[in-house]
């Protein structure tokens, strides 16, 4: 069957090639006489033709939020062009919303006022457990369309051009746990049960969660996130499936796909998954490891590589490390931004708790990765999970690396030994800390560090340090079965 068989006269237009020199989007928008194309660029132009054609018809405009939360609104198709070119309205109170929808005070972010969700059509994908749903990622832009202070992706991109004035690009990806359970009632709030029991990289574990995962590779592909790897992960139900790395704003990108998709896909087959740090007390948690490497963007090579040095890692690389230890406190409190994030970080978890640095040592925050291939050095920041929103996470440790880099500072000797091994004289002379274990250390820390509170600007840090303080208080007056419970609701 043709697509004009079956989507009568209108769409008989899908069949025609446009004449030269004009896109299938005008002609359809046009005709229709709904609000032009006039004044689009090609991305958004190519954005309507791929809403008709697949009939897309509730376009979901995207942001993450200070409490990590994924947010947005939609917009109907016939008013898709406009949107594009104007964005959606939004109050400006969304970002002093924290994650248990408790709006917090904080200055300018209060009943008066309004942004706009401005999407970047680049970014736009159908979503396949949703039909007729697509989405793209936005920036909150001031209604006179400029860069809004608060916005965690325009916190992204400008640390992305800071690091492009330097001459690098920063690729990375966000490795992702996360575990695939179903939500059953109690007398008490809903728990989690984990759809196994099976063992680490077990084949039970492939076969209890093959039809799922299927699916999901076959979702992340549909949206452009390329499969690289799964496996079932340790804990009840845990799985890990990561995707290619990329430039940075697209790898920030990608964690909300994913994020969605894993959900998405899991609620369409009557699961719930959940990529809280710890949904479960007793299992393992679900870390987002970060890998990243510096590229030069004229000659595509990759700045971390050194096959002359012991550990595979150039002298910028263990400068960008010196940056990642120097602000490893403060940077827990936007890489691991919850309260449910410090249950995860503890010793002997695999998911780093002592800032230090190694040759493949998974007990350390960064661990220099053995290079598979030549060209591929990179590093991998541990410290970090999918409750953490992706933008002001990534945009961090860019400063922080850069930092590293422009100060020229000495990481110091690698670790080859888990640091909790050491006895705390030991720790203490070599200088190796204690990640923060709270929230609340963490946001002290953040507090403590000038470079990271400038980058982050008056506006921002003031409603994130609102929004996380005001998550820490709530948790404390609670149990921890509420913890649990509000995490793998939201994340
Ligand atoms: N689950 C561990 C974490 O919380 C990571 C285990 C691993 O993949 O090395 O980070
Ligand atoms: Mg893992």
């Amino acid at each position: 069957m043709t697509a004009a068989s079956f989507r009568g006269t209108v769409e008989v237009w899908i069949v025609l090639s446009p004449a030269p020199g004009t896109c299938y989007a005008d002609r359809v928008t046009d005709r229709r006489n709904t609000a032009g194309v006039q004044g689009l660029d090609t991305a958004s132009r190519r954005v309507l033709e791929r809403a008709e054609v697949e009939g897309i018809d509730l376009i979901r405009f995207l942001y993450a939020d200070h409490g990590g939360v994924i947010r947005g609104k939609a917009a109907s198709r016939p008013r898709l062009a406009e949107r594009l070119r104007t964005g959606i309205g939004h109050t400006v109170a969304m970002m002093a919303m924290n994650m248990l929808d408790q709006l917090q005070e904080v200055e300018g972010l209060g009943p008066v006022g309004e942004v706009r969700l401005m999407p970047d059509p680049a970014t736009f994908v159908p979503l396949p457990y949703a039909q007729g749903a697509g989405a793209m990622l936005c920036e909150l832009r001031t209604p006179g369309g400029g860069a809004w202070a608060a916005c965690p992706r325009t916190f992204l991109r400008e640390a992305v051009e800071s690091l492009a004035a330097e001459g690098y690009t920063l690729v990375a990806a966000f490795e992702p746990e996360f575990t695939l359970g179903r939500r059953e009632p109690t007398e008490g709030l809903d728990r989690l049960a984990p759809v196994d029991d099976s063992l680490c990289y077990s084949t039970t574990g492939f076969d209890v969660a093959h039809d799922y995962i299927a699916q999901l590779i076959k979702a992340m592909e549909t949206q452009g996130l390329r499969v690289e790897h799964y496996h079932p992960e340790l804990g009840h139900g845990q799985q890990e499936l990561s995707i290619r790395h990329a430039p940075a704003l697209r790898a920030a990108d990608n964690q909300i796909i994913y994020r969605e998709t894993v959900r998405g896909v899991a609620l369409r087959t009557g699961l719930w998954a959940s990529l809280a740090p710890k949904p479960l007390a007793d299992q393992a948690g679900n870390g987002a490891h970060l890998h990243l490497s510096l590229w030069d963007p004229e000659t595509t090579t990759n700045l971390f590589d050194s096959p002359a040095d012991p550990d595979g890692l150039s002298e910028l690389g263990h400068h960008f490390v010196g940056g990642l230890l120097a602000h490893l406190p403060a940077l827990v409190a936007l890489t691991c931004g919850t309260v449910n994030s410090f249950r995860r970080l503890a010793p002997r978890m695999w998911s780093s708790a002592y800032a230090c640095y190694g040759l493949d040592n998974r007990e350390a925050a960064v661990r220099i990765c053995s290079p598979l291939a030549a060209g591929s050095a990179n590093l991998e920041y541990k410290p970090s999970d999918s409750s953490a929103n992706p933008y002001l996470s990534l945009g961090a440790v860019i400063h922080a690396g850069l930092d590293g880099v422009r100060r020229r500072l000495d990481p110091g000797d690698a670790l080859a030994v888990d640091p909790d091994t050491l006895t705390g004289d030991a720790r203490a002379r070599l200088g190796i800390e204690r990640l923060p274990a709270s929230l609340g250390e963490a946001l002290d820390a953040l507090e403590a560090d000038e470079l990271l509170m400038e980058a982050l600007g008056p506006l921002r840090r003031s409603a994130y340090l609102a929004v996380k303080r005001s998550e820490a208080a709530a948790f404390a007056a609670q149990d921890e079965s509420y913890e649990l419970f509000h995490h793998f609701r939201v994340f």
